[in-house]
């Protein structure tokens, strides 16, 4: 395998028992990811998305196809394989207040991961020094979540992603739920931390103007297929599909940095 290519899926199917038989949600989706790069996963709600990605990382077990991570087979993984591979790969999802306990100090929520992976990671850092990382001040570790707001908690959520210094991180419509000016503001966070840390992307949104603005390539999905890849500027000047038309002309304009 291209060594350039840190994820690479084939073939990937998952249909769901329905009411009239079974429902294949995702259906036959083939993609790459490379190391470093931000590529962009777009498409009306409920076109699959937040599937595709679930299976990417294993959190939803594919009904076909396959997913090699790193050159690793995810899906003949054995449990230890899978949990070494876990902190390699996280996700931030679109719902900040639902992702954090609220019982838990901001503390307690940015420690959590390193209890559940133990001394073997190797790399448990000062929490304030997460905290700094994603532009909060140490004084919000004895706060709860709900003393922040949205932006806030997606910044706490997004420091918890990062503190076993993944390299593969999805982001699951990570800013649909903030105002546009501060979802920008969360954007670019994302931005500068994949530059510091040398992080490789899977970016889910239905914003066409985000995904330019933050992705290296986009792939473009319709009731579970892929009807359109390739180099972000190439599709969003010139798109092969009506269906991406109307998706780059159905959105509103991103705010500049
Ligand atoms: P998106 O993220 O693009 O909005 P999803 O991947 O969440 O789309 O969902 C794709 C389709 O799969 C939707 O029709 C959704 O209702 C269906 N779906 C997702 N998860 C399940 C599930 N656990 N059981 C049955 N249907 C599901
Ligand atoms: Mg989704």
């Amino acid at each position: 395998m291209d060594a350039a290519v840190l994820v690479e899926a084939s073939g990937l199917v998952k249909e769901y028992a329905g009411s009239g038989g079974r429902v294949r949600v995702v259906d036959d989706v083939s993609l790459t990811i490379r190391r470093g790069e931000t590529l962009g996963l777009v498409g009306e709600s409920g076109s699959g998305k937040s599937t595709v990605a679930r299976m990417l990382l294993r959190l939803v077990e594919p009904t076909a196809g396959t997913v090699r991570y790193d050159g690793i087979d995810v899906l003949g993984a054995s449990a230890g394989e899978m949990r070494a591979m876990r902190r390699r790969m996280q996700v931030v999802f679109q719902d900040p207040y639902a992702a954090l306990n609220p019982k838990m100090r901001v503390r307690e929520i940015l420690a959590e991961p390193f209890a559940i992976h133990g001394s073997a990671s190797g790399v448990e850092r000062p929490l304030g020094e997460m905290l700094r990382e994603v532009g909060l001040d140490e004084s919000a570790l004895e706060r709860f979540p709900h003393e922040f707001s949205g932006g806030q908690r997606q910044r706490i959520n997004i420091a918890r992603a990062l503190a076993l210094r993944p390299e593969f991180v999805v982001l699951d419509e990570p800013v649909s739920a903030l105002d546009v000016s501060v979802g920008a503001q969360v954007v670019n966070l994302l931005k500068d931390l994949q530059r510091d840390l040398g992080l490789t992307y899977l970016f889910i949104s239905h914003s066409m103007p985000l995904v330019r603005y933050l992705c290296d390539r986009v792939a473009v999905m319709q009731r579970g297929r892929l009807v359109e890849m390739g180099d972000v500027l190439a599709v969003c000047e010139q798109p092969q599909e009506a269906y991406t038309r109307a998706l780059i002309g159905a959105t509103p304009e991103m705010p500049g940095r």
